[in-house]
């Protein structure tokens, strides 16, 4: 089997001292699904750190650090806590299976294994897990742009605010607004007016090219950029950028006042966070800039320069 194959399934990160128990296991779920060995507790954490696996079968009882100690740790940390865990143990104590289950492991298999439950319960956990994953992704997604969401940006804008801060590094960012796009509608329908909100987030979109970057749709038809580590300047040629590139779409709009097609206007603000000042502050500025723009004959943008 090559290597693409492999990355291609589900990986399980197997735990356990026992070699005898390894081996059985292992050979029992290698044929459907990539298999990573761990053979004590911290070695364990640092293979689900590491490797992101989709499902930990996790044995109780082991020397050093137990498994209850590696799935609190696991629950701990961000990164691991949404891998599903699975306790494997020897016993039959229905309080050691509640203390599993209050550490937030989904299921338990009980040794010696019966081959067919341990398949079926590993089938249906990477099965839930596949669905949460992916329901968890559209939680974060505009339906009609597929741009992030409003609550991925709430979640975003508290994220970098609170890095940037410790950074020392500046935050901007950037309100978008459509302009005359209630006339759009009333001129060409909702059915068009979709279209084109599709199409800016996607022409927007295209602007911002760096990872740390987020274009989010604010709330009908405003938009928002979140640009971590740039300063006023840099924040104010994106905005720009930006406000060109809607710009040479050239989408008719016969209903606009601003030109004969589609444009933008955009609110610029920038702050270097601090414990003095919050995510909100950095917003209603960008608002006001924003506000700003529209009524200075909107297809511009405008920045707000804060010293806080
Ligand atoms: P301004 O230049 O001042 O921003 O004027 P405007 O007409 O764009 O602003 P206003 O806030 O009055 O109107 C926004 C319009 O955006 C009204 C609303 O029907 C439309 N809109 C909001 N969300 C959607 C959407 O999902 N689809 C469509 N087609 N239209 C939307
Ligand atoms: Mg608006
Ligand atoms: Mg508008």
């Amino acid at each position: 089997m090559n290597d693409d194959t492999q990355h291609d399934r589900p990986t399980i990160l197997i735990v356990d001292d026992e070699r005898f128990n390894l081996n059985l296991l292992h050979a029992l779920l290698r044929g459907d699904y990539r298999i990573l060995v761990a053979t004590h507790g911290e070695q364990a954490f640092e293979a689900a750190l590491g490797a992101a696996p989709d499902l930990i079968l996790l044995d109780v009882n082991m020397p050093g650090i137990d498994g209850f100690e590696v799935c609190r740790r696991l629950k701990d940390e961000p990164a691991t806590r949404n891998i599903p865990v699975i306790f494997i143990t020897a016993m039959h104590d229905a309080a050691d299976e509640t203390q599993g289950f209050d550490l937030g492991a989904v299921d338990y298999i009980t040794k010696p294994f019966h081959s067919a439950v341990v398949k079926a319960r590993v089938r249906t956990h990477l099965r839930l897990k596949q669905q949460s994953d992916l329901l968890e992704r559209y939680a974060f997604l505009d339906a009609l742009t597929g741009l992030a969401n409003r609550r991925a940006f709430d979640d975003k804008i508290v994220e970098e605010w609170n890095r940037c801060r410790r950074s020392a590094s500046p935050l901007s960012v950037l309100l978008i607004d459509i302009d005359h796009f209630k006339g759009y509608n009333d001129h060409y329908g909702h059915g068009a007016g979709d279209l084109c909100l599709s199409n800016v987030a996607r022409t927007l979109s295209g602007c911002l090219q760096r990872a740390g970057d987020l274009l989010a749709r604010y709330g009908g038809e405003e938009f928002v950029a979140v640009l971590p580590g740039n300063d006023a300047d840099s924040a104010a040629v994106i905005a720009e950028r930006l406000r060109a590139a809607v710009d040479a779409l050239k989408l008719p709009h016969q209903a606009s006042a601003a030109g004969e097609h589609v444009t933008v206007s955009l609110g610029v603000a920038t702050m270097a966070p601090s414990d003095a000042s919050s995510h909100a502050d950095l917003l209603a500025a960008a608002d006001e800039a924003l506000y700003q723009a529209k009524r200075e004959g909107r297809n511009r943008w405008c920045a707000l320069a804060i010293s806080r």
